[in-house]
């Protein structure tokens, strides 16, 4: 039984068919496919995805080190010299090419096949139905004839006709261009023409929208490029994300660079001619020269930098989005949690119940079913006012409690603050599978974290009852009457009030409170008033154990914590205090935030330490006035409201388990267990990656800029070259090659999270910074220079005092390279830390003594044999810069060179 897409598209259009006649015709049934069936389909139609989302190939990344300018430069360079007759350094160039080319693919490939793998991981996922049970899958493996389920925040993975739809309301901007939701329903778009626009067909939701409100189910009709959004998707470009602002500054920088090294390389290879020097001899010199001082691998650095920071925050359980976050993370300010499942476990318990004048307890832990209900040490029964709220709170409930297969652990599925209702329930004998049968619901008004309550509608012999379950305040409102063990009888402004001071009670323990009540009688339109108030569940969610600690850390590391909740202001000061986030500071509520102007917001927002009952939107606010006061923020959220905040915020921090597909999308970094501890660890794991960039950019300039000074002083002071082009690329090749890799993977420093955020204002340049690399460069030249001219003046043959120059010279750089790993630490302090640095030299001197002392690249390199003498004097003068860089940064620790960060 084939599926032709050409049979799928003929025909009256979805929207206008009649649910059955819909399932008909894509042979699927309200029960959904078979695992089987959806397997065929998968091989026929294809994977639910848009086309054109090709990656790069190997080749491609290898032919494009190839099209680099340097590279072809140097090709050009090699070329002069075979037509000079200089065949060997021909091939010594070719070889140090081909080398270069090489580890710049390995670095791209590396960087390229890591970010894929993200991809992979951040792909979206979807609920079907087949062989009747819910299934999460990639979205990628949805086929035709597929039954999907739809919750607020889903984003919708194919296009589908409604089976079934409650409040269900989609926002269709990407298709329509119109951001207001619509509501959707089951039936079929009366216009039957094909031709009814998108926005219209109220029984189809589409690919590339997002479900905002209530929920459904649906048949799939179509999915990939068949779907609207395909049509669409044909016609649009792919954007690539553009590069990371850091990326986007080393490129200038090297660009800057690479026009100032060249006017120097002029004036070098003019005065060679103005000596005598033969013209092509100089050009090719001043080739290897310009290459050798443009900082070229360094936009390849900076990418596995960030890559591999990627990489190391995945394995701390932070998914990176968004490139530019790594580097931004680490100048994170003030990070914004939420209090629920972030900060706490979201594992809910009820432990008190306030139901007729009395508080009861409740016994037992987790979501077994099994405890007691006690009042003042005696157990009390279910029957009466504890029985009518319990059944009601479990009728208002979704969630399903369970034992996990072949465990004793029990686990909830769906929301945890119905999990604790539900098994409350259960421990009274009220199972939850028992109630929805016997009061099958049949209208609803689901959760929202704005109107905080939810209130469903079942059918019972007697009429209709809606139960309904909620935040104390906005539950109470809609109850005229009160249940008593016998009975009901009026609610009363003193009944208010002391239902509220209970309320209040319960909150200032850190317990979660939940008000309860239902209507006998009602009808769909009025079931929202005139309720009976039942009473007040409290639960307990303990605190993560691994967030006061990483709150602690954050404190020293300067960046401000605060607790975003729709939670009681109680409750949630309770928890932060717990948790030492509230110490002194204020607790604002959403009423008190909304009385606020921006301006006196911006004002206050330093002080605030936990917002209570808010709501999404006041979320947007906070995120604004923190950033008026030249903040960075990372800001939590999970529902598809907060959307808007997460991509205002520089870090937008979306939950990996129980988010939604929406806020997923708006964050820059997604937490895979939804643990605030993880945020902390990738704000580290950042400062890390920005320091290591600072770390090898001081290295590779400091290199560079002293291999100038080197050839620009002895031109100046009348001397030969000091270096020949081949030693030169080598010298480049040995510096800019491993070990500054190494130091893109260099651990991170023990006191990183120790000093406040770096001010992202500030840059890559500090001032302590740039004295350190000047230090660096100007020493290292100056030695060498003078080690050349005392080789010449000793009468040594050229060819002798160049490969001493040589050897030294690359002895500086892998001196540096050690020093360079801190900009402030002495590197006495631990000094082979990074292992991949010390193997880096290790086979990099190995590879010197080789090219130096091996005779058949005597002649290329233009070098003569070192005597034991010569390596003494080399180290000796290399070693020289630890001292001078050394002191350097005595002076710069003592505050001489401006603030470090
Ligand atoms: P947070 O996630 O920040 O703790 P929520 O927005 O989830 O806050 O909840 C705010 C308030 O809404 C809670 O204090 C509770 O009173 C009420 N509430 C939470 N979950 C539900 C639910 N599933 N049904 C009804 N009311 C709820
Ligand atoms: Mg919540």
């Amino acid at each position: 039984m084939s599926l032709l897409a050409d049979d799928l598209q003929a025909g009256t259009p979805w929207h206008a068919l009649p649910v059955d006649e819909c399932l008909d015709r894509l042979r699927s049934a309200r029960g959904g496919l078979t695992r089987v069936e959806a397997g065929r389909r998968l091989a026929e139609h294809g994977p639910n995805e848009l086309r054109g989302a090709r990656r790069a190939s190997p080749w491609a990344l290898l032919l494009g080190q190839f099209r680099n300018v340097l590279v072809v430069i140097l090709l050009i360079a090699a070329a002069l010299s075979v037509a000079l007759g200089h065949g060997v350094e021909a091939i010594a160039i070719a070889v140090i090419v081909l080398f270069a080319a090489l580890l710049g693919f390995a670095q791209e490939y590396r960087a390229e096949r890591g970010m894929e793998a993200l991809r992979e991981m951040a792909a979206p996922t979807a609920t079907v139905v087949r062989d009747g049970e819910e299934l999460e899958v990639p979205a990628r493996d949805v086929v035709p004839g597929d039954v999907i389920l739809l919750y607020a925040g889903d984003r919708i993975p194919a296009d589908a006709r409604l089976i079934e739809a409650v409040n269900l309301r989609a926002e269709e901007a990407p298709l329509t261009g119109e951001s207001t939701p619509v509501e959707k329903g089951d039936e079929p778009t009366p216009d039957g023409r094909a031709s009814t626009s998108i926005g219209d067909r109220a029984g189809m939701v589409h690919a590339g929208t997002a479900v905002t409100y209530g929920r459904g189910r649906a048949v799939v009709a179509a999915t990939g490029m068949d779907t609207e959004f395909g049509k669409v998707a044909r016609m649009l470009q792919r954007v690539e994300p553009g590069p990371t602002p850091l990326q986007e500054n080393l490129a200038r920088l090297g660009r800057a660079l690479a026009r100032a090294a060249f006017g120097v390389v002029a004036v070098i290879v003019a005065l060679g001619l103005l000596r005598g020097q033969p013209l092509v001899e100089m050009l090719v010199f001043g080739i290897a020269l310009a290459v050798a001082v443009v900082p070229e691998a360094l936009p390849a650095v900076v990418t596995i930098s960030l890559a591999i920071g990627v990489q190391r925050m995945l394995r701390r359980n932070a998914l990176i989005r968004r490139l530019p976050a790594v580097e931004t993370l680490g100048s994170t300010s003030v990070i914004g949690s939420d209090k629920t499942g972030t900060l706490t476990r979201d594992e809910m318990t009820a432990r008190r119940i306030a139901v007729a004048g009395r508080v009861i307890d409740v016994s037992g832990s987790g979501y077994e079913p099994v405890g007691a209900f006690s009042h003042r040490g005696r157990e009390v029964a279910a029957p009466g006012a504890l029985g009518r709220l319990l059944r009601a709170a479990t009728l208002a409930s979704d969630a399903h409690v369970s034992r996990r297969e072949g465990t004793d652990r029990w686990v909830v599925k769906g929301d945890p603050t119905e999990g604790a209702l539900v098994v409350a329930a259960a421990k009274a004998g009220l199972h939850k599978a028992d109630l929805d049968e016997r009061y099958p619901r049949v209208g609803e008004v689901p959760f929202t974290s704005e109107t905080r309550r939810m209130i469903t509608l079942h059918e019972t012999p007697g009429g209709l009852l809606a139960c309904a379950k909620g935040a104390p305040e906005s539950l109470l409102g809609s109850c005229r009457l009160v249940a008593t063990d016998d009975g009901e009888e009026p609610l009363g402004p003193e009944g208010r009030a002391a239902i509220l001071e209970e309320a209040r009670r319960m909150a200032a323990e850190a317990l979660r409170v939940l008000a309860v009540a239902d209507r006998r009688g009602a009808t769909l339109e009025d079931a929202e008033s005139d309720m009976t108030f039942l009473g007040l569940v409290g639960m307990i969610d303990p605190p993560r154990p691994e967030a006061r600690p990483a709150i602690e850390r954050c404190r020293e590391a300067g960046i401000k914590v605060v607790m975003i909740t729709g939670d009681h202001p109680l409750t949630a000061a309770a928890v932060a205090r717990e948790l030492g986030i509230l110490r002194g500071g204020r607790v604002i509520t959403g009423a008190e935030l909304e009385a606020m102007g921006d301006e006196e917001l911006a004002r206050r927002v330093e002080g605030i330490e936990v917002y209570a009952r808010v709501s999404p939107a006041d979320k947007l606010r906070v995120v604004k006035a923190l950033q008026a006061r030249g903040h960075v923020v990372a800001m939590t959220g999970d529902g598809v409201n907060d959307a808007p905040a997460l991509k205002r915020a520089e870090i937008g921090v979306a939950m990996g388990v129980t988010g939604t597909d929406v806020t997923k999308e708006a964050a820059a970094m997604t937490l895979t267990d939804d643990n605030f501890a993880s945020i902390v660890a990738a704000v580290e794991e950042g400062r890390g990656v920005f320091n290591n960039v600072k770390k090898y950019l001081m290295y590779l300039l400091s290199s560079n800029f002293g291999e100038i000074g080197l050839m620009a002083g002895a031109a100046l002071l009348g001397l030969p070259l000091p270096l020949s082009a081949v030693m030169l690329l080598y010298v480049n090749l040995a510096s800019d090659g491993l070990p500054a890799l190494a130091l893109a993977v260099d651990p991170p420093e023990p006191d990183l999270m120790r000093h406040p955020p770096r001010d992202p204002r500030t840059g890559l340049f500090t001032r302590p910074v740039v004295v350190l690399m000047a230090v660096g460069a100007a020493w290292s030249a100056f030695v060498n220079l003078g080690v050349f001219a005392w080789a010449i003046r000793a009468g040594r043959p050229l060819a002798g005092g160049m490969t001493l120059t040589f050897a030294t010279l690359v002895l500086t750089e892998f001196f540096k390279a050690f020093n360079f790993r801190s900009d402030r630490r002495s590197v006495l302090a631990q000094p082979f830390a990074n292992g991949w640095l010390d193997l880096a030299i290790a086979w990099e001197l190995a590879l010197l003594a080789f090219v130096i002392e091996a005779p058949f690249l005597r002649g290329p390199f233009g070098t003569a044999p070192l005597g034991a003498g010569d390596w003494l004097l080399a180290v000796a003068a290399a070693s020289s810069v630890t001292p001078v860089l050394e002191v350097a940064k005595w002076l710069e620790r003592r505050g001489w060179f401006g603030r470090l960060d």
